[in-house]
């Protein structure tokens, strides 16, 4: 079964429940969300009945949980040594969040070094990691980012390098952002050479999720500014055949596209990708 679906809201009233009935009126398979608004640390108690009632729904529907992902919130950079010892404290939180809502992983961005340097970055990165998985069961997917500003984890050499050194790299793993990988200067016209790559240095079983965008700007670009599914420089074709390769079946597909006229695309967008047809123009 394709594995498709969308960042959805999840709010303090319906919490996972509304977010898998947004996922669900969107004709998706799987979601992702964030546990709270991702540039605060407010945060609201998890009901327990909502959550019940969550699992049974995708049960009834067929999503299954194991697939599901979180977004750790933005204001957490681990790069940052002045900034470590907040993100390694509120990172415990939600994890424990993500814990109870039966979630099994969570995507972060590895950070920014503020211009501290990369190998400083890189290094509280892996301090941080370190201190957060050791009592975690829930799996981190490091992003692939796009480079803007001092972004790190921006090539599959520094994943790499931040998953080798990390001692819990069983609870670790990737999160591919075709944005993000176009802006960085991977090729997403040849996502083959990309995944024979990852697969030599640190092997294709850590891809665990992977976010589908557009881009707005050229590749090696460095911007990070996402685009609806066809309008972008990656283009319709060329997400599809990354969406539809035998190597990446059984990985959740997430799309973050912008929302136009302050209106969800995703519905429009999950249909054409269903179809393979660049149909429902969202704009
Ligand atoms: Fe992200
Ligand atoms: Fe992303
Ligand atoms: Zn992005």
């Amino acid at each position: 079964m394709l594995l498709i679906g969308s960042h959805v809201n999840y709010n303090s009233k319906e919490q996972l429940l509304g977010a898998t009935r947004d996922a669900i009126s969107f004709g998706a398979t799987t979601f992702m969300f964030y546990t709270g608004a991702p540039q605060n640390t407010v945060r609201t108690n998890i009901d327990e009945e909502l959550t019940r009632k969550s699992w049974d729904l995708m049960k009834e529907k067929g999503i299954d949980i194991n697939k599901v992902i979180v977004h750790a919130p933005y204001i957490i950079n681990l790069a940052n040594t002045e900034k470590l010892e907040f993100g390694i404290d509120f990172l415990k939180k939600e994890l424990k969040r993500v814990e109870i809502l039966g979630i099994k992983y969570m995507v972060l961005h590895p950070g920014s070094h503020v211009g501290l340097g990369r190998e400083v970055g890189l290094n509280n990165i892996i301090k941080g990691l370190n201190e957060v998985l050791k009592d975690s069961n829930v799996t981190i997917l490091l992003e692939t980012m796009a480079g803007k500003g001092t972004e790190l984890g921006t090539s599959v050499d520094e994943i790499k390098y931040l998953i080798d050194n990390t001692i819990y790299n069983d609870k670790i793993g990737i999160c591919l952002d075709t944005c993000h990988l176009n802006d960085a200067g991977y090729n997403m016209n040849d996502f083959d050479k990309l995944l024979d790559e990852i697969d030599e240095k640190i092997g294709l079983k850590y891809v665990g999720c992977i976010h589908i965008n557009d881009s707005k700007n050229e590749i090696n670009s460095h911007k990070d500014r996402h685009e609806n599914i066809g309008y972008g420089t990656i283009g319709f074709k060329t997400l599809i055949d990354i969406i539809y390769n035998k190597r990446l079946e059984n990985i959740p597909k997430i799309l973050e596209t912008p929302y136009i006229d302050k209106k969800p695309p995703y519905k429009e967008e999950i249909e054409n990708i269903k179809l393979k047809e660049f149909k429902n123009k969202v704009k």
